[in-house]
């Protein structure tokens, strides 16, 4: 069975505290885009094979849709069942869109299929937080303010649907860098996720521009000029409410309309090297796991 495995950016993230295990606490809200890879998951005799369009990915137990594979395998005691994944890369990866975490969300989904294993949403979601922070959203997407380390899902009844220009700069950011670079006393306090929050329910795109907000997006933005290109590229293009995904290194704007979107997108990718790619995408509601 071949699965969507989409995209996320992050409307806002606060860094709250350091946790004892080295994480860091934090609220964010997170949205699914329509940008996707293709995960296929099917049978075979033994142990685990992933392989990947993408050469850079590692397609060893260091590929994050292999370790779902060896941990439904180890918790349930299925030693005996083989799985074949394979990746249809789209997603830029170390690029703050969460590939790799949505890549694991859909190989638990279809070994839970594969192996008629019957797990509910509360299993698979535990699962995911063993694989990491951003697992959990990845299962079911749409638009959710998770917490803890991010694996504490909340989902959001986002009204209307929102497009956006994404543009990924021609480098990898690690998370544990960004993480270990930004300073806590940005924020204290997380009353911008709750704003964000009330604007996405209300579908009121016009004030969502003015509370996006990053704490990690001073320090990368400090290391990389790059962000401050990606950043002015975007406004000059005409867009609203522009702020870096995640650790970045992709910055997005918010576009009035899809056409409007592509239009731009189109146009920017003429401006610059063609190592810069540019995507226009659109909101994607919750996925209910129909596999
Ligand atoms: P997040 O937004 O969750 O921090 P990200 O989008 O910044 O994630 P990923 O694309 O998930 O980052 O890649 C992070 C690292 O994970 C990469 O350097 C890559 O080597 C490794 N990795 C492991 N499995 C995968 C996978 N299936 N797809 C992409 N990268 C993977």
């Amino acid at each position: 069975m071949i699965l969507r495995s989409f995209a996320k950016i992050n409307l806002g993230i606060h860094l709250l505290g350091k946790r004892p295990d080295g994480y860091h606490e934090i609220v964010t809200l997170m949205e699914t885009v329509d940008l996707a890879d293709d995960v296929a998951v099917s049978g075979q005799e033994s142990g685990t094979t992933v392989t990947c369009s993408d050469p850079a990915v590692p397609a060893d137990g260091r590929n994050l849709a292999h370790k779902a594979a060896d941990l439904v395998r180890d918790r349930y005691g299925l030693a005996g069942r083989g799985v074949r994944v394979h990746i249809e890369k789209r997603v830029p990866v170390a690029a703050g869109l969460a590939g790799g975490s949505g890549n694991a969300a859909m190989t638990l989904h279809g070994l839970n299929a594969l192996w008629s294993l019957g797990l509910r949403e509360e299993e698979l979601m535990d699962l995911a937080a063993e694989l990491g922070s951003d697992v959990p959203f990845c299962l079911y997407g749409g638009a959710a303010v998770a917490s803890g380390r991010g694996e504490k899902v909340k989902w959001l009844d986002a009204a209307g649907s929102r497009h956006y220009v994404l543009v990924c700069p021609p480098f990898e950011v690690s998370s544990g860098w960004a993480y270990s670079q930004s300073k806590l006393e940005l924020t204290k306090d997380s009353s911008c996720i709750n704003l964000v929050s009330s604007v996405m329910q209300a579908g009121d795109v016009d004030r969502l521009a003015s509370c996006l907000h990053n704490d990690l997006e001073p320090a990368v933005r400090a290391a990389f000029p790059e962000i401050d290109r990606a950043r002015g590229l975007l406004a000059d293009a005409g867009l609203e409410g522009i702020l870096m995904s995640g650790s970045g290194p992709t910055v997005f704007g918010l576009a009035s309309g899809r056409a409007a979107a592509e239009r731009m997108a189109c146009d920017l990718r003429g401006r610059v090297e063609p190592s810069w790619r540019f995507f226009a995408v659109s909101s994607k509601s919750r996925w209910e796991a129909g596999v």
